[in-house]
C-alpha cells in the first residue's frame, strides 16, 4: 500500500518542445493538419494523441492529466475547469433519465444542490444515506442504480469513507463507486481501495495557492475516452475545458504537493489535539477520539498524515461568528471559503458551503451552527498560530 510519490509524479519527464524543463503552454485553440485526408481520419477514428480542437484535449492538458492519472493510479486522467464540472460530466457520462444514485448525505453543499434540485429535472433521482449504514445502502440499490458516490473525506464533518467496503457494495451489484478526493490527495489513493472514478476540485489542495478554479476525473482509459467522445462524451460536448495557461500553472504546483500535504497534516494535527486538549469538540481523522480513526490508520498512505482539513464545534453561531472575526483579525488566517491554501482559511459551513443543505438536514447530520471548519495552513510555526488563537478564545470567553 506504501505510495512513493517520488517514484510518480516527481519521475514524469515532461519536456516543452523546446527543451525547457517546464512543458510548453499550448497557446491554440485549434490544430493544423497537413493534408483534408488526415482530417478526415482523425474525425472518423479519433487517433490517440492526436490534437485537433482544444474543448477535445490539448498538449498541456494532456500532461496536467498524465500526472493527476500518476497521482491517482489510474490508468487516465481528464482535467475539467472545475470539480463542479467534473463531478457533473462524470455522473451525466454514467447515468440517464430514470437512473438513481446513492450518496453520502455528507457531501460538498454545491454537490448536494446538484443531487438534490439539479439532476431531478433529469430524471435521475438520488437517494442521501449514511454511508456507515451498510444496509440502508444495500436495501436502497436497485436495477436502476448506477453509481455510490461519495468524499473520502467528507466536507464539512471530516468523515471517513469506508471506501474498500463501498467498492465491494458497488462490485457486488455491478454498479460504480465513485469518489472525491478533494480533501486528501496522496494521503488516500481511492483507485488502489477499488473505487472506479476518483475526482478533484484542484482548485483546492491539489493547486495550493487559491488562485484558480479547476478539476480533474481519475479512471480507466476507456471511461476518460467515454468523456471525451466526440459524438456522446459529456465533458466533449458541455465543453468544461481548463485553460491551457492554468494547466500550466496547476503543473508546476503539482509537484511540490506532497511537501505541502505533510505541512498541513502536521500542522491540523497540532492545532486538533491542542484544541482537544482546551476541552473543545473537535473533528479531525487523527484523533484517537474520531469516529473513523482506525479506519483511517487501516486505509490511509504512510508518510502524509490525516490531512489539512478540521471542524472545531463552537455551540452556536455567535460564537462561531465572533471567532473567526477574532481570528482574522489576529492574522491567524483569513475568514475565506475554499480550502487547501498556504494560509489558514476558516468558515462556518452550516451558512455558507453547507448552506445549500436544509437546516433540519443539518441536524441530522449533526452540522451545528456552531460549527468552525479550518483549512490548516502550512504556517511555518504553528505553536505560534495556536497561541494566537488561543489568545482570541481567551478575549471571548470561549474557554
Ligand atoms: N468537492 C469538494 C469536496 C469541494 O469542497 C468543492 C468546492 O468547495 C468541490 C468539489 C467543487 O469544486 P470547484 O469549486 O472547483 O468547482
Amino acid at each position: 500500500m506504501a505510495f512513493d510519490p517520488s517514484s510518480n509524479i516527481q519521475d514524469l519527464l515532461m519536456f516543452g518542445e523546446f527543451g525547457g524543463v517546464n512543458p510548453s503552454i499550448t497557446d491554440s485553440s485549434t490544430y493544423t493538419f497537413m493534408s483534408p485526408d488526415k482530417m478526415k481520419e482523425v474525425f472518423e477514428t479519433e487517433i490517440e494523441g492526436c490534437f485537433l480542437y482544444s474543448r477535445h484535449w490539448n498538449p498541456i492538458n494532456k500532461y496536467l492529466s498524465g500526472a493527476l492519472a500518476e497521482l491517482e493510479c489510474s490508468e487516465s486522467a481528464l482535467v475539467t475547469a472545475s470539480g463542479m464540472a467534473a463531478i457533473s460530466s462524470t455522473i451525466l457520462q454514467i447515468c440517464s433519465t430514470g437512473d438513481e444514485i446513492i450518496s453520502s448525505r455528507t457531501i460538498y453543499g454545491g454537490t448536494y444542490a446538484l443531487f438534490k434540485n439539479f439532476l431531478p429535472r433529469f430524471g435521475i433521482k438520488v437517494h442521501f444515506i449514511n454511508m456507515s449504514d451498510i444496509s440502508a445502502i444495500k436495501k436502497t440499490i436497485s436495477n436502476r442504480t448506477r453509481l455510490i458516490y461519495c468524499e473520502s473525506m467528507s466536507n464539512p464533518l471530516i468523515e471517513v469513507a469506508d471506501i474498500p467496503e463501498l467498492s465491494g457494495i458497488a462490485n457486488q451489484y455491478g454498479i460504480k463507486l465513485v469518489v472525491d478526493n478533494t480533501f486528501s490527495p496522496m494521503i488516500i489513493s481511492p483507485l488502489r481501495l477499488g473505487a472506479d472514478v476518483v475526482i478533484h476540485s484542484l482548485t483546492k489542495f491539489v493547486n495550493g495557492t487559491s488562485d484558480c478554479v479547476a478539476g480533474c476525473i481519475c479512471s480507466t482509459k476507456d471511461f476518460v475516452n467515454q468523456l471525451t467522445d466526440i459524438n456522446g462524451g459529456a465533458s466533449m460536448l458541455l465543453g468544461p475545458v481548463l485553460d491551457s495557461y492554468r494547466a500550466a500553472s496547476i503543473l508546476k504546483n503539482l509537484h511540490s504537493l506532497h511537501i505541502r500535504v505533510q505541512k498541513h497534516s502536521v500542522n491540523a494535527l497540532y492545532l486538533a489535539e491542542q484544541f482537544e486538549n482546551l476541552g473543545l469538540r473537535v473533528f479531525y481523522p487523527g484523533l484517537p477520539s474520531h469516529g473513523q480513526h482506525e479506519l483511517m490508520k487501516q486505509i490511509m498512505n504512510p508518510g502524509f498524515g490525516f490531512g489539512g482539513m478540521l471542524a472545531v464545534d463552537l455551540g452556536d453561531e455567535e460564537s462561531a461568528d465572533k471567532l473567526m472575526t477574532k481570528m482574522q483579525e489576529e492574522k491567524v488566517g483569513y475568514l475565506a471559503v475554499s480550502l487547501g491554501y498556504f494560509k489558514t482559511l476558516f468558515t462556518s459551513p452550516s451558512s455558507s458551503t453547507a448552506s445549500e443543505i436544509p437546516k433540519e438536514e443539518q441536524e441530522t447530520l449533526g452540522l451545528s451552527d456552531g460549527l468552525v471548519r479550518m483549512s490548516v495552513g502550512i504556517d511555518n510555526d504553528i505553536e505560534r498560530s495556536f497561541k494566537r488563537i488561543t489568545r482570541c478564545l481567551k478575549q471571548l470567553d470561549l474557554i
